[in-house]
């Protein structure tokens, strides 16, 4: 069974030499264990953070092990002393970027694929819906009639917060995401009320444009220039969740601040970081929420998948750098 290992910390964007497709022997699952055929492999940016060797919320990763992530697989092996999993079943768990693993039963998480298909549990479902969920409503507190602002509006994090404000009430939602294919697809199936690419001018100078009369909320996944342009229009006591900064992940000097913070006391805004990690009580409201909107067809989502596990690396190098529209996922295929 084959596992991706981080062989060298990448300076910049990582390169083929920074990993290693490495095979194992798995032993057969122990006591409380089960066997897991992964069918789908979530590559996030948080991840890019993990592959240095800095303190930070979580680990970095090991060199010459396994990495570790989202992923989602079917249990093909159950060992002794295992409750409520079987032969078949398909879960979620953390240990993604590779094709078979041998964990705990307790540490995976059987999904109900009759709701909505597998890789859903990495994506609307999962980690991103509810950093989408929480974030926008209880780290931004969100209101009826706020004009919502929210970049890398086309990715999976994004376009979910994009469609979460619609139906909360948004008087206006403004995404903002490089390139025409992605503006469209949020004008045409995410019912912004403004599409921004933000690589056709400058943000800030957009973001003006469509919002003369200013912003209540931003939702920043991406920071730099679009942080800066988001605190510009804030109008009085505005409210920023701050999600991730991921035009900054791949640099290789930290990047200049936002030079308007100044507005922070001028208009009373609250800007706030947040880990998705540390809103589990938002979860049963955001599960409800989300099984209501699927069965009513209200909530839609894209997937950039690649094929077999040799494509992760190129998977998650393309998602820093836009190549995905929605989720970006590798398939795994059965062999
Ligand atoms: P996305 O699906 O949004 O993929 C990343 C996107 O970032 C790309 O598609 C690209 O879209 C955009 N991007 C890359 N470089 C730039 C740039 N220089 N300027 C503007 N946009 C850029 O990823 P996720 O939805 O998984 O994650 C989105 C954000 O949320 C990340 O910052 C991530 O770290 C954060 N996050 C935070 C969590 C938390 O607990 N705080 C949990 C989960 C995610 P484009 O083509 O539009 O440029």
């Amino acid at each position: 069974s084959a596992a991706w290992h981080l062989v060298r910390r990448p300076n910049g964007e990582v390169v083929d030499d920074d990993v290693a497709l490495v095979e194992h022997e798995l032993d057969d699952p122990g006591p409380g264990e089960v066997l897991v055929r992964n069918t789908w492999l979530s590559v996030d940016p948080y991840m890019r953070g993990r592959m240095n060797d800095a303190k930070s919320y979580v680990a970095p990763f090991a060199l010459d092990e396994p990495m570790d992530g989202g992923a989602v697989g079917v249990v093909e092996q159950v060992g002794p002393d295992v409750e409520g999993l079987a032969v078949g079943d398909t879960v979620l768990h953390g240990l993604g970027w590779r094709e078979r693993a041998v964990l705990p039963g307790r540490r995976t998480q059987r999904v109900d694929v009759e709701l909505a298909p597998p890789q859903a549990y990495l994506g609307a479902l999962g980690m991103p819906g509810l950093t989408a969920y929480a974030g926008l409503l209880d780290v931004a507190a969100m209101q009826e009639g706020d004009v919502v602002f929210v970049s890398a509006a086309a990715g999976a994090v994004g376009s979910l917060v994009c469609q979460i404000a619609r139906l909360k009430g948004a008087s206006q939602v403004i995404g903002s995401a490089g390139g025409p294919a992605k503006t469209q697809w949020l004008l045409d199936e995410l019912g912004v009320t403004h599409a921004l690419d933000y690589k056709a001018a400058p943000i800030r100078q957009q973001l003006r444009e469509v919002a003369p009369e200013g912003i209540d909320v931003y939702f920043d996944n991406v920071g730099g220039d679009h942080l800066e342009a988001a605190i510009g229009a804030l109008r009085l006591h505005g409210r920023a969740a701050l999600c991730g900064a991921v035009s900054a992940y791949n640099a290789t000097e930290p990047p200049p601040g936002p030079r308007n913070l100044v507005r922070l006391v001028q208009n009373r805004l609250t800007l706030r970081g947040f880990l998705v990690g540390d809103h589990a009580d938002a979860r049963p409201r955001f599960l409800t929420d989300m099984a209501g909107w699927l069965a009513e067809g209200k909530i839609t989502w894209r997937e950039t998948v690649t094929e077999g596990i040799g494509s992760a690396p190129e998977a998650f190098r393309s998602l820093l750098s836009g190549g995905n529209t929605g989720k970006m996922l590798v398939r795994l295929e059965p062999d």
